[in-house]
């Protein structure tokens, strides 16, 4: 088992605003400071020999970009000391991150388990994708343990879930669910990205592996998309890359360093969003033209206890409910002057989204009721814009 924590040198460990600026970094021949973009396919050989070696695997080297890249390598390797995660693979989405994390792992005959709270292209996959090759699925109420427990057998290969979910901000038990899962003999796999590696470690808590879609706040200045797949050497290289090496969703090399460029940045911008969010968050609670507000840094969360024990901080997203129905709330959304609409999240710029609308749409009306994905229902992202601005956005257009 190699050292989660220490550097391809042996350095280390650093803590982790360290590790954001400096982890991975491979100076070329030219010593430039910042990482250089390596923005190309192949790679040459110096003899034929070599070339032959390099495949049978007797030296080390590049083969494909769509295998491995210099600039893909130090991302994976930055994003690898930040998690504390043995191995790192970087995708070209955070959707090929999941589908290569599931694919790659179960087969015909398994089962799977989820929450019904899911992003919805991840709940795409597990009940329309994972049915169709054999694949049994169970969804649960993600919240309630005996739910879990019911659903777990020996034939659970894999249990996928997101915690906090969206965009109700549904707190799961990672530390119980895993600790469940592998009686059964499953794997568990964490959509981190509402959390981030700054505030939560699925890792630690007893999670095997963890998915990130990097567009959000990895990238978090709305330049590309991108994803990345964390866990332990063996699953890792031995059963994710094989897969993603053969059905190919690189991460581009410009878009590796995009990321790279982010990460510097990762734990400032997702601090000082968390520090405007819970204000925008304490603000919301106070209007009278709001119903509900859903912050896991609240006391009066739902699971504000789970929520304290599994996460450093609250979030950078703020859910709540207006009262009134669809038509007062596009009216609100339509006021705003300083916050987007927009279904992204994690961006230094506030984006606010109606879920059922959009990317709820195609989830259907009993689950969005059962869920509270309600008409009034908004996702605020927060951004890094001065929180006073935030607020007088929010006032004016609720008024
Ligand atoms: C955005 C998102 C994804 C998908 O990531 P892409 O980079 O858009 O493919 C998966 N899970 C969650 C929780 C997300 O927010």
């Amino acid at each position: 088992m190699t050292n989660s924590s220490k550097d391809k040198k042996g350095h280390g460990p650093y803590k982790t605003a360290t590790n954001l600026v400096r982890g991975g970094v491979e100076r070329s021949q030219f010593k430039e400071t910042s990482e250089a973009i390596f923005m190309n396919s192949g790679f040459v050989y110096n003899t034929a020999e070599e070339a032959a070696g390099r495949f049978k695997g007797d030296n080390d080297g590049y083969i494909y970009s769509r295998y491995a890249n210099p600039t893909l390598s130090v991302f994976e390797e930055r994003m690898r000391l930040l998690e504390g995660a043995e191995s790192a693979r970087g995708t070209a989405s955070g959707m090929a991150a999941v589908n290569a994390a599931l694919m790659s792992h179960v087969k015909a005959g398994d089962h799977v388990v989820a929450p019904k709270a899911l992003f919805g292209s991840c709940l795409y996959i597990i009940e329309e994708v994972l049915p169709r090759f054999g694949v049994n699925i169970t969804l649960v109420d993600g919240t309630d343990l005996d739910q879990w427990k019911a659903a777990l057998s020996q034939k659970t290969a894999a249990v996928f879930l997101e915690t906090p979910s969206n965009p109700t901000l549904e707190i799961v038990d990672i530390a119980a669910v895993s600790d469940m899962a592998h009686k059964a003999g499953a794997i568990v796999i964490v959509d981190n990205v509402f959390a981030t590696a700054i505030f939560q470690k699925p890792l630690t808590l007893g999670a095997d592996v963890v998915v990130y879609s990097a567009t959000k706040h990895i990238d978090g200045q709305g330049r590309c998309l991108g994803g990345v797949v964390l866990g332990c050497e063996e699953f890792i290289e031995e059963t994710l890359f094989p897969y993603i090496k053969h059905t190919g969703p690189a991460l581009s090399p410009f878009n590796a360093w995009n990321l790279l460029k982010g990460l510097e940045t990762l734990e400032l911008r997702v601090e000082k969003q968390t520090d405007n969010a819970e204000k925008v968050a304490d603000f919301l609670a106070e209007s009278l033209a709001v119903k509900t507000v859903i912050y896991p840094g609240r006391a009066d969360h739902p699971q504000a206890a789970l929520a304290e024990q599994q996460m450093k901080r609250g979030s950078t997203l703020v859910s709540f409910e207006l009262e009134g129905g669809q038509e007062s709330t596009f009216k609100f959304l339509n006021r705003l002057q300083v916050i987007d609409i927009s279904n992204n999240l994690g961006d230094a710029k506030s984006l606010i989204t109606h879920p059922t609308t959009t990317t709820h749409s195609s989830v259907d009306d009993a689950l969005k009721a059962e869920l509270g994905i309600s008409d009034g229902l908004v996702r605020l992202s927060v951004g890094l814009e001065n929180v006073d601005d935030l607020i007088n956005d929010l006032g004016s257009a609720l008024n």
